[in-house]
């Protein structure tokens, strides 16, 4: 273990693994605060390895690269919710890391997550864990039909998931799943669906971002509105129960947690073990943002002033846009309230995340109309 003091201060290397969108706005703002950025990703192409210091091309279990990582580094992080486990502990020979292993290893894993939640008391919508098939009988008469069946790993942005609506449609799912582990979850009616963003520190002390609202549209975050609107006992329900989780975790680091709204309840969804899509309006529009953060958090800074400092409106850019010629910037760019982030992804697939827009306004009605107006206009 490495026994560099904290706080790490500007001027030393930080590791991230992974080098997608969320490793690349990690880069931009560690760099920004004067640390140099090491990025572990097997991606040649990755976007975080453009603006990194230094991009190591490996596997995330490569014992050379992740000893080369470790001791290059004061302090490591990570932005990709698959990374192994083993990989964590292995690093944390070397120098500081965070979050920590027992933490990304259970929000990796949908089983041990929902598992874990329910434990611990947070509402979750009714679910079972589903090993074979002999288990789905008795996991759809818990959660009912409609369900969702998820693979228990590696799903994101709604894949890996099927709706079920008897036996057959779920034994079905879950062979052309291959039989992996799967979480069958009842089909919440949702109400709205709302994310807390926030970070701990060692010391257990926590700053929580406003709570976002966010829109998603066949399985993937489409639209994030802050403040979300919600009753104002919701959304501090929403923190505290984010709070709560990051407390039992003792987390160290930025998270996630979704919720969904049902019958003006709060069900909890999912943990990220990571700053989170929901969180990219805090770019603009708070005075600390999240990756800001994640880098106070990794070096034992200080964290972050999370005041919102004016309503605003995410909006995801997904591959789609590139099908019939490139997204119409200019019509976005024309717009002085209106801030762009792209991504630096060389291939446009449908439904990869490209890019997002944040519309500032004083006025959250006025925002969200010229988001939605910038949405088809693009
Ligand atoms: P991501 O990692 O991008 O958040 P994911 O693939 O992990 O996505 P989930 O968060 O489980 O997927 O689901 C994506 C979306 O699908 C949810 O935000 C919600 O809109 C819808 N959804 C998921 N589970 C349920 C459910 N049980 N009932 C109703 N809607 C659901
Ligand atoms: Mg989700």
């Amino acid at each position: 273990m490495s026994n560099e003091p904290l706080p790490i201060l500007p001027g030393a290397t930080l590791g991230i693994l992974g080098g997608g969108q969320l490793g690349r706005m990690f880069t931009i703002a560690a760099r920004t605060m004067g640390y140099k950025v090491m990025v572990l990703d097997p991606d040649f192409a990755s976007p975080a390895g453009q603006m990194a210091d230094v991009h190591l091309q490996a596997d995330y279990t490569d014992h050379g690269a992740l000893r080369q990582l470790g001791a290059a580094c004061a302090a490591v992080t990570t932005e990709f919710e698959n990374v192994p486990a083993a990989s964590l502990i292995e690093l944390a020979n070397h120098c500081r890391v965070s979050p920590g292993a027992q933490c990304v290893a259970i929000a990796q894993d949908r089983s041990h997550e929902k598992s874990w939640l329910a434990q611990n008391g947070f509402a979750t919508a009714p679910f079972a864990l589903v090993y074979s098939e002999g288990d789905l009988d008795a996991g759809l008469a818990d959660t009912g039909t409609p369900a969702l069946l998820k693979v228990a790993r590696f799903g994101y942005d709604g894949k890996g998931q099927a709706r079920v609506n008897s036996r057959e449609e779920a034994r079905a799912a879950f062979r052309e799943f291959g039989g992996q582990p799967c979480v069958l979850e009842g089909f919440i009616k949702l109400e709205r669906e709302v994310s807390v963003v926030l970070a701990r520190g060692d010391a257990g002390e926590c700053a929580l971002f406003p709570v976002a609202e966010n829109r998603h549209e066949n399985g993937i975050l489409d639209v994030s509105i802050i403040p979300a609107r919600v009753p104002d006992s919701l959304a501090q329900e929403a923190c505290a129960m984010a709070r709560d989780i990051a407390d039992k975790l003792g987390y160290v680091g930025v998270m996630a947690v979704e919720f969904f709204v049902a019958g003006g309840k709060l069900m909890v969804n999912e943990i990220a073990s990571r700053p989170h899509n929901s969180g990219h309006y805090t770019l603009d529009a708070c005075v600390t943002d999240q990756f800001e953060q994640q880098v106070r958090v990794l070096c034992g800074l200080p964290l972050g002033d999370t005041r919102l400092m004016s309503p605003v409106v995410m909006v995801n850019i997904l591959g789609d846009r590139w099908q019939n010629g490139g997204p119409h910037w200019d019509a976005l760019l024309a717009h002085p309230n209106i801030k762009l982030h792209v991504y630096g992804k060389e291939t446009a697939r449908a439904g990869r995340k490209m890019g997002h827009f944040n519309v500032l306004d004083a006025d959250l009605d006025r925002a969200l109309r010229l988001a939605e107006q910038m949405r088809r206009a693009l």
